[in-house]
């Protein structure tokens, strides 16, 4: 393959409810993926493109991350997000976050502005307001809960919704970016996978993950480095690593499905639950996009 292909892909939570018409999420990343392959065309950095991705999804409302934030089990919206870049090892990551339109800009500016890779509550709070961020106003009016129609779940099987990004560039550069208002009815306090580096969210230049699903088996199963280890140190396709890894989540009797793209752009999208919401540019120019 040229090094100058670029691929990418994006989801917008695992966990896709059987029965429901996901047309306008589809669209939604549909749009945001040709957005994306135009950004790349003009030499845009995976990083960038990741970031931008997020920041999409984030604003769009239809997803439990950003503005379709669902509350915690006390009514608080507590947001996390990280980012990888995968050609430098550089991570930047925010948990419980409360109060600002972009957690994963928050992460960015980690990455850039501190020596750190993860602020958590009010330590993140206070450098996201440093930082000039924008700020969430009136909870209640801002966030749309775009979730709420999951409340059916119940609170034991950790009903979930994020969104993420994993871009290879035309220079060969890898990037992962992962933001979450994590499970439904969490306990405040609670941070799941999405800003744990390694968990969540991981980028080197083997490969890029971000996952979404039950947090606190991602966690366990290292599921993002491990994707990266198994390409790096096993040799293993990236579609036999994900799906390794995804099976992993579900014989510890957990849910969820990630996204992968590995240094040659290829592309893995494993789930194991009742559907990923997600998109991707093949390196051939191919756009896929589904919900189950
Ligand atoms: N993985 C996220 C968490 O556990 C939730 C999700 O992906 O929907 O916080």
């Amino acid at each position: 393959m040229s090094n100058k292909c670029f691929s990418l892909a994006l989801h917008g939570g695992a966990g896709a409810k059987p029965g429901h018409d996901y047309a306008v999420e589809i669209a939604h990343m549909r749009g945001l993926v040709e957005a994306a392959r135009d950004r790349l065309a003009a030499g845009a950095s995976a990083l960038d493109v990741a970031v931008e991705t997020v920041v999409a999804l984030e604003a769009s409302g239809l997803y439990i991350a950003g503005r379709g934030a669902s509350p915690n089990a006390d009514g608080e919206y507590e947001l996390d997000a990280s980012l990888m870049d995968g050609a430098t090892r550089l991570a930047g990551s925010v948990a419980a976050l409360q109060g600002f339109k972009s957690p994963i800009l928050a992460a960015r500016a980690v990455m850039e502005q501190t020596p750190h890779v993860m602020l958590a509550g009010q330590g993140a709070i206070d450098f996201a307001a440093d930082q000039g961020l924008e700020t969430v106003e009136d909870p209640e009016a801002w966030f749309t809960g775009a979730g709420a129609f999951e409340d059916n779940h119940p609170p034991e099987t950790l009903p979930t919704g994020t969104v993420g990004c994993v871009v290879r560039d035309a220079e060969g550069r890898l990037a992962a970016a992962t933001s979450t208002a994590g499970v439904f009815g969490k306990r405040p306090g609670r941070v799941g996978d999405s800003p744990v580096i390694g968990a969540g969210t991981y980028a080197d230049d083997c490969a890029a993950v971000s996952c979404t699903g039950q947090g606190e088996y991602f966690i366990r199963a290292a599921v993002a480095a491990q994707i990266a280890h198994r390409v790096r140190f096993g040799g293993e396709p990236l579609d036999a690593a994900a799906k390794a890894a995804i099976q992993e989540v579900a014989a510890l009797g957990g849910h969820g499905g990630l996204i992968a793209v590995d240094a040659s752009g290829n592309i893995a999208m494993p789930f194991a639950s009742s559907g990923l919401k997600r998109a991707a540019l093949l390196p051939d120019g191919t756009i896929l996009s589904a919900a189950f």
